[in-house]
């Protein structure tokens, strides 16, 4: 299966290396690090971005994003990053894109799913739960945006659990999807994300989303993080102790099982660049 690494937004946060630890001026630079796998059942696109409706009009009622986070994160809206355009530019149609694979709802991840109106989406019923349930407080009004996927029409919900994955459990048999991909459940960024693994044919690729945000949270016994990095995951967090165990989880995968699987998350650049460059390790 051939993966490409799409970066679907930037978020440039005034705080530079504080957040991203290598930027010199006075802001950040985060992307928003989206998958499109090519399988036998069509195109495959784990994480969404930002869509063209977010670059459109993200702040026209009702908010697909919050002004609140627009300006915490110094959030950057490219018609030129959104999954969509970067499909075309690969010389795909959209409507190739037969699934999408979410490791959570929030508003950085889900923008684009409105750009694909055929695809499936398939998440984990708790995320699907708290996203389209009662938002309560700063947190869940703002990064749940229901106006960036009320039109979504076709959604597989998950919960039950497979055969584990490294010891982690595993959803199996996502529907319409090639066996060699999977949800694996890390809940407490958010009641139900999830990573996703895919079995490459030369190892597995482990996208864990919001699990970590650094570089150097996982590939190294002790936890790393910057500043910026460390606050914003506390304050996105929904349950620390699941969050905090989860991601030690996927720090001693990638450090124990560091010839079979590859680990990468959803924001870092560094991540990034290297996964693009094929030399992320
Ligand atoms: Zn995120």
């Amino acid at each position: 299966m051939r993966i490409h690494h799409l970066n679907c937004g930037t978020d440039c946060p005034f705080g530079g290396a504080l957040f991203d630890g290598r930027s010199k001026g006075l802001t950040g630079r985060l992307v928003c690090h989206c998958l499109l796998i090519e399988t036998n059942a069509g195109l495959v696109l784990v994480d969404t971005g930002y869509g063209l409706r977010d670059v459109d009009h993200p702040h026209r009622p009702p908010e697909r994003i919050t002004k609140a986070m627009r300006a915490m994160l110094n959030i950057k809206l490219r018609e030129e990053e959104t999954a969509i355009r970067q499909i075309e530019r690969l010389g795909f149609s959209p409507a190739d894109v037969r699934h999408i694979v979410l490791t959570h709802l929030d508003f950085d991840h889900a923008g684009g799913l409105e750009d694909f109106p055929g695809a499936t989406v398939h998440l984990m019923d708790a995320e699907f739960t708290a996203a389209t349930g009662p938002r309560n407080g700063f947190v869940p009004r703002n990064r749940y945006r229901p106006s960036q996927f009320d039109e979504v029409s076709t959604w597989r919900r998950y919960s039950g659990q497979g055969e584990a994955w490294f010891g982690f459990p595993a959803v199996r048999g996502l529907e319409g999807l090639p066996p060699e991909i999977l949800l694996v459940p890390l809940p407490g960024h958010t009641w139900g994300h999830a990573g996703v693994a895919v079995d490459t044919g030369s190892g597995w690729l482990l996208h864990a989303g919001d699990a970590y945000f650094y570089r150097k949270e996982v590939r190294q016994a002790k936890r790393e993080c910057t500043p910026g990095l460390r606050g914003y995951q506390t304050m996105m967090e929904v349950d620390r102790a699941q969050r905090l165990a989860n991601q030690e989880r996927v720090r001693r995968l990638s450090v124990e099982k560091a010839g079979e699987v590859k680990v990468l998350c959803a924001h870092d650049p560094v991540e990034f660049e290297r996964a693009a460059a094929g030399t992320l390790l």
